[in-house]
């Protein structure tokens, strides 16, 4: 609105975010500049967006204590994608909640999530739902080893899952995970032999606006990410057809933010693993790497803002830093190197920080990795990035 020569600014927004770790606290980082304001909820006193904006420190379950958050925000999105479905639906009846229960329903569990994407046209590992010994032994007959036995609920990072090299293997596999059968749900997965592993990070507004960062090429040790490089050195044709699927996948769900697809490409085929309901670690590197980043578009379309340019600025290497940080100060001092801490104390297996290395092209991303590898003593995680961006040229 005008009034005389001012122009008045809608009302400041404030975003409430379920779950208060390095999601939400970049999402903080990334919306304060946009002018919204954030309240996080997080039965954890110590979640690290808690020193960037205010916690409610709560269980997921305790309705009645989220109604004073409910009250203060404009829209809820998530940091965690397994906050309990009863809660999302509660929420909806007090703010507008970006991404919907149905996306987060789906993408909470392994067997709906890859139903949904053979529906979209999709590809994925033949897979079983598993609920006793026997159908193991059903599903394995079918499917044939190497398989992976995983929990259809709350895995991650490699987490709740069981390799099988051959069918010898059922006993072992039943016994590590059998007994969430009731709990969690299993699936069994043939095991893809995969060139590499890849991941599509897109983003949709209400009004369908929809919009992908470049494929990101990713790397995982013991489960875990571990490095990006960003754009991927592989074929238009593959990255069209990522973002294609990313598209119809957004549409069936009437998607609202920023999701990931994670893909393994064998040849010139895309098969989908995976999708996170949420920012993602793959695409951390669009905070330097891209005009906009993950973290601002997942704001700006979950408030209803226009979304902003995804297109890289050059080429960009995301390392996580796992269990503790290494030395800070070596690492800015390399040229192109960003640093992020996420104020998290060490702990094995942990993400606590990750940096990024942006560079002009190959030859000066892979000269930066080189330097980071020595003056951190990284060499074996930034090899892979540095050999993937030698056979680019
Ligand atoms: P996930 O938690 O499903 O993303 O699995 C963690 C990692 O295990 C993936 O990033 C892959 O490296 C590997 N993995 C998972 N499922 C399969 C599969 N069906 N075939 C081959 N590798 C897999």
């Amino acid at each position: 609105m005008e009034i005389g020569c001012f122009v008045m600014t809608e009302a400041k927004k404030t975003l409430g975010i379920l779950g208060g770790g390095q999601l939400a606290r970049m999402m903080v980082l990334a919306g304060v500049p946009l002018g919204v304001q954030f309240r996080i909820v997080d039965p954890a006193a110590d979640a690290c967006a808690s020193q960037v904006a205010p916690l409610l420190n709560v269980g997921w379950g305790a309705l009645e204590k989220l109604e004073p958050f409910a009250r203060e925000i404009d829209a809820a999105t998530f940091d965690f994608e397994n906050v309990p479905a009863a809660t999302a639906e509660w929420l909806v009846d007090h703010a507008r909640v970006a991404p919907n229960a149905r996306s987060l329903a789906i993408a909470q569990d392994r067997v709906l999530e890859k139903n949904l994407f053979r529906q979209c046209g999709l590809p994925t590992a033949e897979f079983a739902d598993v609920a006793t010994r026997a159908e193991l032994d059903a599903a394995l007959a079918r499917i044939g080893a190497p398989a992976i036995l995983k929990t259809r609920r709350e895995g991650y990072d490699g987490k709740g899952q069981f390799r099988l090299k051959t069918v010898g293997d059922a006993d072992a596999a039943w016994k590590a995970l059998g007994e969430q059968a009731g709990s969690r749900g299993l699936i069994l997965e043939g095991f893809i032999d995969f060139d590499y592993e890849a991941s599509v990070v897109a983003v949709r507004t209400a009004d369908g606006a929809f919009d992908t960062w470049p494929v990101t090429r990713n790397w995982h040790v013991g489960g875990i990410l571990s490095a990006s490089l960003a754009p991927a050195p592989i074929g238009e044709a593959i990255g069209e057809a990522a973002r294609a699927r990313a598209r119809a996948i957004a549409e069936e769900l009437d998607y609202v933010g920023v999701f990931a697809l994670e893909l393994f490409v064998r040849g010139d085929q895309l098969l989908g693993n995976e999708m996170a309901p949420r920012v993602h670690n793959s695409g951390h590197w669009t905070i330097e790497g891209a005009v906009i980043s993950q973290f601002e578009n997942h704001v700006r379309a979950v408030l209803g803002m226009p979304l902003g340019d995804t297109s890289p600025r050059g080429l960009s290497c995301m390392l996580n830093w796992i269990g503790e940080l290494p030395d800070r100060d070596a690492l800015i001092a390399i040229p192109g190197a960003h640093w992020h801490d996420y104020g998290k104390a060490p702990r094995p297996g942990r993400k606590v920080g990750h940096a990024t290395i942006c560079g002009d092209d190959e030859a000066m991303l892979a000269e930066r990795l080189r330097q980071v590898g020595q003056a951190l003593g990284r060499g074996t995680q930034v090899q892979p990035v540095i050999d993937a961006l030698a056979g680019a040229h």
